[in-house]
């Protein structure tokens, strides 16, 4: 019996069924066979801590059959060629997809586009010749993209970016720095942000542009890959940009208005990980509660311990509210809300849950938690990310206080 009391629509059922059955045939049999390479992470990584060539090679595949089968750009707008489908159905899709992959962390974010990576809404806002030169590649998986907003000194205010993009005739020149740019060490095209009006900039009233630059354009650098947890490579990049030479077919959006442009990603940005969440937390209870139920200690299953179980079920009560918030808030961006409120308290409440459903199902495991055969420490990394990327918990409480204290009160 489902837990839910509603049924999904149809077509959202059928998008779950169908891409579980994409995930079985395209994606389990590569993690099987590239276990030794997906599973060592020196192996996984090259020497300057980008995803070896084999290992970038598999996630092209991955995201090239995607496109094939029709999941890849799925919730891209149809007039950019892609599926069309609303936010339930992503939020459904992923939730499954992470239910079944859980820990294997490597090729599964690019069963289906990522906002920011590839086709999503956010490229309805390049120019016409900006499409011709990339939507072909993104569309099919063959190429991808990143988005470069932060820098060292701009996180959770995004609105001190230095990064500056001069004047040049027709055209700019930018100059400045980024840092955890996702996907830049191995990405075709970076959307990077820069104060194209420094006035309106200091006063904080837009003067900030966003321009679509490929990933070769002279000037533009990786410095470094950034490497969380100790792990000797990584998928986000600080990079250096000097004076790289944008026309104007590269500005995306309105010129001094750049931020616009994330609105077109950023909630389909936060239902991934609010679906990746929950889908993630139950694997590693279901995990967590087999472990139980055939781990001996002191003449019984584990699972026969109240001190077990008892955080289990509470992990179960945390994500169970979880995937309903999910649900709700992507129904409620699928009848043109902007749900800013409820789709903020679903993405915190959601990584939080998440990630104390894996740390207690990596404690029931006890020291088998803490290998990565079982995988859970993937899992707990992943999530760990996430309560800080995509904003975190204390820009989204602020964003929900501010709702609140604006009236906004219904729950
Ligand atoms: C793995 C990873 C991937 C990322 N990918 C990208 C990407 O692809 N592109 C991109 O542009 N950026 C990316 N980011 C950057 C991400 O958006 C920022 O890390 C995030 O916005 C927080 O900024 P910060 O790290 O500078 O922390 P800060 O903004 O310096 O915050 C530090 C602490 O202060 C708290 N804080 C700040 N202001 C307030 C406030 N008003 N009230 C209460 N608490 C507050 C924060 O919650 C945090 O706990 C990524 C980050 C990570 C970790």
């Amino acid at each position: 019996m489902s837990a839910i009391a509603f049924d999904l629509p149809p077509d959202v059922q059928e998008v779950r069924e169908g891409v579980l059955r994409f995930v079985e045939a395209e994606v389990v049999p590569r993690y099987e066979k590239n276990h030794a390479l997906l599973s060592d992470a020196r192996a996984l990584y090259d020497e300057t801590g980008r995803y070896a060539p084999g290992v970038r090679d598999l996630i092209r595949q991955v995201r090239m059959a995607s496109a094939k089968a029709g999941f890849y750009a799925m919730c891209a707008p149809q007039s950019l060629g892609g599926g069309g489908l609303g936010h339930l159905a992503y939020y459904v899709a992923w939730e499954a997809i992470y239910r079944r992959l859980g820990g294997q962390a490597t090729l599964t974010p690019w069963v289906i586009a990522h906002w920011a990576f590839g086709p999503s809404p956010v490229l309805t806002q390049v120019t016409e010749e900006a499409r011709k030169r990339c939507l072909s590649g993104l569309m099919s998986g063959e190429t991808s993209m990143c988005f470069g907003l932060s820098e060292p000194g701009a996180g959770s205010d995004a609105t001190m970016i230095k990064t500056r993009a001069r004047r040049e005739g027709e055209g700019w020149r930018i100059t400045g720095r980024k840092l955890w740019t996702s996907n830049a060490p191995t990405a075709d095209w970076c959307i990077v942000f820069a104060v194209t009006d420094p006035d309106r900039a200091a006063r904080k009233a837009g003067g900030i542009s966003a321009f679509l630059v490929p990933t070769d354009a002279p000037g533009f650098h990786v410095e470094s890959v950034v490497k969380l947890f100790g792990h000797p490579g990584g998928h986000e990049g600080a990079l250096a940009l000097e004076d790289v030479r944008v026309e104007p077919w590269q500005l995306v959006g309105a010129r001094d208005d750049g931020f616009k442009v994330a609105l077109y990603g950023v909630s389909l940005g936060r239902v991934y990980n609010s679906a990746r969440a929950v889908g993630q937390g139950r694997w590693a209870l279901e995990l967590a509660l087999a472990y139980a139920q055939q781990r001996e200690a002191f003449g019984a299953k584990i699972a026969e311990y109240q001190g077990v179980v008892f955080p289990l079920a509470d992990c179960a009560s945390e994500l169970h509210g979880a995937h309903l918030m999910g649900l709700n808030a992507a129904t409620l961006l699928d009848k043109g809300h902007r749900a800013v409120k409820e789709l903020s308290m679903a993405k915190s409440y959601a990584v939080q849950a998440g990630f104390r459903a894996v740390d207690r199902a990596m404690q029931t495991h006890g020291g088998m938690g803490l290998t990565n055969e079982v995988g859970l420490i993937h899992a707990w990394h992943d999530l760990r990310v996430v309560n800080i990327a995509d904003g975190t918990n204390e820009i989204l409480a602020r964003t929900i206080a501010q709702r609140l204290l604006a009236g906004d009160t219904e729950l």
